[in-house]
């Protein structure tokens, strides 16, 4: 049985596991958030999510009016499993053309410099068609979307905001999570084997606050729908940024790059 939700006008949840249980399982349990943009024919995937779950994700988004040949881009926010490795399945159903960072471009086209950096050990490898840079446009379906590399929960995490339907939208993947049930200010996980670093991901929040959003999706847990909540959330972000870098061993702790 399919599920799927819509978020806003032109915008649908089809994919994702329950991150714990805070959600429902949309797709399969082991993905990250997949939505569904576009309208008149033309629409675009933000992340893949796992294999398992791409059946699922394709019968959900033709329940939101999505054939599959009406998929046109796939959106990689950034190189970890469970938002990416359905989408050679997902590019092999609908011909969709992928959209990634620069750094995402050369780690999935097989770079094995960017792939150790990234610590993507295994794995096939994804042709990328339209490569990111900060500042580009990408069109999600008749939506134009700017990019924005946002780094520090992995270093090629690429950020999307632009309008859909009047509503100003922020795409940030596990950049920020955000205001989660009883969890305030939730950030992807850290850690310095795939090149996490506090300092620049509190950057990155901050630049995203300034999209000044009405609605976040993020890449695990609910959308937040709102100017003020998503305000708050991103502020809750770099609180906990904040935090985590006031700490004055942090450096021993963990092994996070710590540079600039
Ligand atoms: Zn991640």
């Amino acid at each position: 049985m399919s599920k799927v939700k819509a978020v806003a006008a032109g915008i649908w949840w089809v994919g994702g596991g329950s991150w714990g249980g805070l959600t429902e399982v949309l797709s399969d349990e082991g993905s990250g958030n997949v939505f569904l943009i576009g309208g008149q024919g033309e629409y675009a995937l933000i992340d893949a999510g796992m294999p398992d779950g791409a059946a699922a994700v394709l019968a959900n988004a033709a329940v939101a009016g999505a054939r599959p040949a009406d998929i046109k881009r796939i959106i990689v926010t950034h190189c970890h499993h469970d938002h990416l490795a359905g989408a050679p399945e997902l590019k092999r159903r609908t011909g969709a053309a992928v959209a990634a960072s620069e750094l995402a471009a050369r780690a999935l086209g097989g770079d094995a410099e960017a792939r150790k950096r990234l610590f993507i050990r295994d794995g096939a490898t994804l042709e990328v068609e339209q490569v990111l840079a900060d500042g580009d446009q990408v069109a999600l379906g008749p939506y134009a979307f700017t990019a924005m590399l946002t780094p520090g929960h992995i270093p090629d995490a690429v950020t999307l905001t632009g309008d859909v339907e009047g509503q100003k939208v922020v795409l940030t993947g596990d950049t920020a999570i955000g205001d989660q049930g009883p969890a305030k200010g939730v950030v992807g996980w850290l850690d310095g084997h795939w090149g996490s670093n506090p300092k620049h991901l509190l950057r990155s929040i901050e630049r995203i606050s300034q999209c000044q959003a009405d609605l976040l999706l993020p890449g695990h847990g609910f959308p937040i729908q709102g100017a003020e909540k998503v305000r708050q959330s991103l502020e809750h972000c770099a609180e906990r940024l904040r935090q985590l870098l006031a700490i004055p061993d942090l450096g021993t702790m963990m092994p996070l790059d710590l540079a600039d």
